[in-house]
This record gives structure tokens, sequence and C-alpha cells, in this order.
């Protein structure tokens, strides 16, 4: 049983690599961002509460998040751990987690703010089927339709420059307290996550002991530090 956090500023790659480590590593992968597009987009109560603030770059509340973790990961459908993108992003989230869930280790991919903006505003989304696209390195066969069903590519609704000025604030502001509590317990590896898509992948894998055989290692030092 593996329970790993994954952090990381927008664009950063959290959805690709966790899924490329949910995928090998038999995880299940909890995005609290997709958990609330999926109900912004077929129009629940929950998207409702959330949507504007999502739209705006800003946290939703704490105690909205940790209900819907706390259901999410009350499913137990995890048999062999599971990887959550997202989230914690503030202190009492992190204090929340932490109170009920022993973590092996968390992954924390860095990117410089300049190369978010680059990369966030090239970000594409398919509205039929959510396959994520970069009009940087990811492009589509044909212009502005998705490769696999031949939906519409649209931009996220926070992926505007001030969404993503404010979406930047609350990173640095609330989630970095949050790195600087996992550091303290060393479960931090950190990874630049400038070079490819298969070298991220790679560092990710080497920094925490994952080897093609299995995992070696639970907890690793932040490295970087
Ligand atoms: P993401 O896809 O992870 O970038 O999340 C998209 C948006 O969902 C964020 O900008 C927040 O508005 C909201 N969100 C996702 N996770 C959290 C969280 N742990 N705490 C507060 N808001 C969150």
């Amino acid at each position: 049983m593996r329970k790993y956090v994954i952090m990381g500023v927008q664009g950063s790659g959290k959805g690709t690599h966790s899924q490329l480590l949910a995928r090998d590593l038999d995880l299940v992968h909890i995005s609290v961002g997709d958990i609330f597009r999926w109900n912004v987009q077929r129009h629940t109560k929950l998207g409702a509460l959330v949507r504007r603030i999502m739209a705006s770059g800003e946290l939703v509340g704490d105690d909205l998040v940790e209900s819907v973790v706390g259901d999410r990961l009350a499913q137990h459908d995890w048999n062999y751990g599971f990887i959550i993108d997202g989230f914690p992003r503030t202190v009492r989230q992190a204090e929340f987690f932490l109170e009920s869930y022993d973590i092996d280790g968390v992954i924390h991919l860095h990117l410089p703010d300049s190369e978010v903006r680059r990369r966030v505003l090239a970000r594409r989304l398919c509205a039929g089927c959510g396959m994520d696209y970069n009009l940087i390195d990811n492009t589509p066969t044909v212009e502005g339709r998705c490769d696999v069903c031949g939906g519409e590519l649209i931009r996220r609704e926070d992926d505007t420059p001030h969404a993503l000025e404010v979406r930047l604030r609350e990173y640095h502001e609330k989630t970095n307290p949050v790195l600087d509590i996992f550091r303290r317990k060393e479960y931090v590896i950190t990874v630049d996550t400038r070079p490819d898509k298969e070298q991220v992948q790679q560092a990710i894998r080497d920094k925490l002991g994952i080897s093609s055989t299995g995992l070696k290692t639970t907890k690793s030092q932040d490295e970087t530090r």
C-alpha cells in the first residue's frame, strides 16, 4: 500500500505524472480539481458552489474541500494505495490529512513562474472527453479538434492570464507553507519539470526509489535542500 501526494504549481504536470505512476503502481489517482470540474460540467449542487471560485483562480474553502476529499477516500477503492493531486493546498488541509493518513512520499514538481505562464496559456482541453493538449508540444493532428473523439478543444475556464496570476499568488502564499510542513517530516522529493515528460517521470521514480521490479524504499529526503 503506497500513499503519495503530488504538489506543484499549475501546469507543472501533476495530472500527467500522477497518471503514469497510478498506471504502473496500481494506485488510484485522486484529483480534487478533476472532481470539482466533473461536478461543474454536470451542473451538480457542488459544481454550483465551486464554479465561480474556480474560474477566478481562488481556492475553494477548506471545509468543502475536506468533505470532498474525506468522502472520496472513504470509498476505499484504493487497495494498492493512492496518489492525491491538488491536495492539501493549505496548512489546515495538511493538518486534516495528516491526522488520518500516513503518507509515503510527497512529490513536489518544481517549475518557475515564467514557464508556468507559457505552459498554462497554451493548455487546451477536449470539451467531449476531457483529454489534455498543449499547443507547445502536444498538439492535436487537426487544429482545434481532439484526436480521440473529435470534440472541440477549449481553454479551461481558469486558464486566463488574470486567473493564472491569482492562482500563482495563492500557490506561493498558501501552498508553500504546506511544503514546509512536509519537508520537516522528510517526506518531500523535488523534481524540476522543465525536461521532457519521460525524463521527469524517471527522475520521480529514481528519487522515490521505485525500480522496474517495484518499490525499494518509501521515504526519501528532499535532495534539493
Ligand atoms: P487544479 O486542477 O488542481 O488546478 O484545481 C483547479 C481549481 O480547483 C483550483 O484553482 C481551486 O479553485 C480548486 N481546488 C482544487 N483543489 C483544491 C484544494 N485542495 N483546495 C482548494 N481549492 C482547490
